[in-house]
C-alpha cells in the first residue's frame, strides 16, 4: 500500500498528463514477445462492477468468487474496505485467468486491466491536487507494446475497450467511498464495515438479506423493483448504495412504511407508561 501512496505522488508530480484527445502509440496483441507476462505478480483492485462481472462470468455465487479469487489487504490507511485480484500461489504468482491464450475472461476483464497502459487520475477521487481529470501513461520495462505500430487517442483505447460502462459504475461508487462519513474512522464499526462490504462486493448475499427478511415490510419499495432486483445485479447495487447512504450515513433515501412508525411509536409510549423499577 505505501508502494501505491508513492507512485500517486510521482504520478502528480512527473508524469505527462494526457487529454481525452491526445494520441500514445501502443498496441497489444498475442503477436508481442511480452504476451502475457504482464498478468502475473500484480495488484488488481477490483470494483463491485468488477466482482459482479467476473463472477457471473464464471458462474458462481460473489460468495465462492470471495472466497476463491480475492484478498482483503490490512492498512491502516485504508478508509474502507478494499479487495485485490489474488495471484496463484506459485511462483510465477499468475492470474489465475490467464491461458496461453491469453486472458480467458477477456469480455469481462476487470477495469484496471482494460485501462492499461492508461491511468487516470480524477477530482472525483477526493485527490485536491487534481483539479481536472487527466490520463497518463503506465510505462512499464516490460511491456514491449509501445514498440508496436498503432496509434489512438485516450478516448478511442476506451472505447475500443469497452470502458464506458465500467467508468460509469466506477464513478456510482467513487460517490459511497468518497462520502465525509469515512472521513471519521470512529464511524466505520465492525457491523457497519459488515454492511459495506456485503452490499459492495457480496450482492448475492445482500439479496438474502433483503429478500430473505422482513426488509420489504419496513420498507417502501415498489412490486416492480423488487421484481428487478430479485434477476439484475446492477439494479440491486444500485439499491445498495441507496441504501448504505440510509443505514450507514443517515440519509434519508428509503422511506419506512407508516405502519412501522405507528408501531414504534405505540412501543414507546407503552414504555414511557410502564412504572419505574425500583432499585
Ligand atoms: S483478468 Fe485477464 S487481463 Fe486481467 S490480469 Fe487476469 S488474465 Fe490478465
Ligand atoms: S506487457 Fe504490455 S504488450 Fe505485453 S502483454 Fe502486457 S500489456 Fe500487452
Amino acid at each position: 500500500m505505501r508502494e501505491i501512496e508513492r507512485l500517486k505522488e510521482e504520478i502528480l508530480k512527473d508524469y505527462p498528463r494526457m487529454s481525452k484527445d491526445d494520441t500514445f502509440k501502443f498496441n497489444c496483441h498475442p503477436g508481442v514477445s511480452c504476451f502475457n507476462n504482464c498478468c502475473a505478480d500484480v495488484n488488481i483492485f477490483l470494483t463491485p462492477y468488477d466482482v459482479i462481472r467476473l463472477k457471473n462470468r464464471l458462474g458462481i455465487s460473489s460468495q465462492e468468487f470471495l472466497d476463491r479469487h480475492t484478498l482483503m489487504p490490512f492498512d491502516k490507511g485504508l478508509t474502507y474496505p478494499v479487495i485485490l485480484l489474488q495471484m496463484t500461489e506459485d511462483e510465477a504468482k499468475r492470474c489465475p485467468f490467464v491461458a496461453d491464450k491469453g486472458c480467458t475472461v477477456y469480455e469481462d476483464r476487470p477495469w484496471a486491466c482494460r485501462m492499461y497502459p492508461l491511468g487516470m487520475a480524477s477530482p472525483k477521487d477526493g485527490n485536491e491536487d487534481v483539479p481536472e481529470e487527466f490520463h497518463f501513461l503506465l510505462k512499464e520495462a516490460v511491456c514491449q507494446g509501445y514498440q508496436e505500430d498503432k496509434t489512438q487517442t485516450v478516448i478511442e483505447w476506451q472505447d475500443q475497450q469497452g470502458i464506458n460502462d465500467y467508468n460509469a459504475m466506477g464513478d456510482e461508487f467513487k460517490e459511497i467511498t468518497l462520502h465525509k462519513f469515512f472521513e471519521s474512522p470512529e464511524n466505520l464499526t465492525p457491523q457497519k464495515v459488515e454492511m459495506f462490504f456485503m452490499v459492495c462486493y457480496n450482492i448475492d448475499k445482500f439479496r438474502s438479506f433483503i429478500f430473505d427478511s422482513s426488509f420489504f415490510d419496513k420498507f417502501e419499495v415498489s412490486d416492480d423493483q423488487q421484481k428487478e432486483m430479485k434477476t439484475d445485479d446492477i439494479a440491486l447495487l444500485r439499491f445498495g448504495y441507496q441504501w448504505l447512504r440510509f443505514a450507514l450515513f443517515g440519509e434519508k433515501t428509503m422511506t419506512v412504511k407508516s405502519d412501522v412508525w405507528t408501531d414504534k411509536e405505540q412501543e414507546l409510549k407503552m414504555k414511557q407508561k410502564l412504572p419505574k423499577q425500583s432499585s
